[in-house]
């Protein structure tokens, strides 16, 4: 069966509430799909004015953090269950700002994963490699080690319902993307390793996102990429172009 495509954005540390809502508003029309699944990742703050804002249209709602504890005392963090309960869909795991500049390492971020899974919600669990390991040619090596300490103790099952996003690191906010090849064999690496960890169907089913400075030039040759499932989107999912990434076939 092919696999849906979907787009989501990663408003990052950016909107305040009530430019979140205007946000929403200033996109609705724009963003309205039969074929692509279109996600909001939007600061915690943010989550529950944009559940609501988003209403009766064809978006969900995705965190961009969390915890991996149930509850208690861990000031400042939000649990899994507190984001499913606000009416979160997704959640971005192990995004390369949080593991370069909050140290999330993949031990936490396999704990978060499993924590996400079993709260019902569904996580957007990253990868990529940095521009030094990308000249030293090891850059399948590092994201199969990624992917296979993120995932250590998902099952199949789990893993088929997941999003996995490929982020090169150096294409990251900087206007640099990766070529059209580069992406979608990065992308057919991870899934030739999901089948290798898990078996055929589940490689099959896995969604796989392209991630970085994808806007509404490049979306259209990216997302029609055989491994390349729709993408993660930073600076363009904070303005009207991101209607033309989600309509990026039209
Ligand atoms: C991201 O933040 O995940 C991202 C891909 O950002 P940008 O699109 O701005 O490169």
């Amino acid at each position: 069966m092919a696999r849906r495509k979907i787009v989501a954005g990663n408003w990052k540390m950016n909107m305040t509430p009530s430019e979140a809502v205007k946000l929403c508003a200033d996109l609705k029309e724009l963003v309205k799909s039969d074929e692509v699944d279109v996600v909001y990742c939007v600061p915690a703050i943010d989550i529950v004015p944009v559940v609501e804002a988003v209403k009766g249209t064809n978006v969900e709602v995705g965190a961009e953090n969390m915890y991996f504890e149930e509850k208690g005392a861990y000031t400042g963090e939000i649990s899994a269950s507190m984001l499913k309960d606000a009416g979160v869909k997704y959640v971005i795991i192990g995004h390369s700002e949080r593991r370069d500049y909050f140290k999330e390492d993949d031990v936490l971020l396999n704990r978060k994963v499993k924590k996400a899974i079993e709260a019902g919600l569904t996580p957007i669990l990253c990868c990529g490699e940095t521009l030094e390991q990308r000249e030293m040619g090891v850059t399948m090596d590092w994201i199969r080690l990624q992917i296979k300490s993120d995932l250590d103790g998902v099952t199949a099952d789990q893993v088929k319902s997941m999003v996995i996003a490929y982020e090169p690191i150096w294409a990251i906010g900087t206007g640099k993307t990766a070529t059209t090849e580069q992406a979608e064999e990065v992308c057919r690496g991870i899934r030739q390793c999901i089948a290798e960890v898990y078996d055929d169907a589940t490689a099959e089913a896995v969604r796989i996102q392209y991630g970085g400075s994808v806007n509404a030039g490049n979306a259209a040759e990216l997302f029609a990429q055989p491994d390349i499932d729709g993408g993660l989107v930073g600076g363009a999912s904070l303005k009207a172009e991101f209607g033309k990434i989600v309509n990026y076939n039209k």
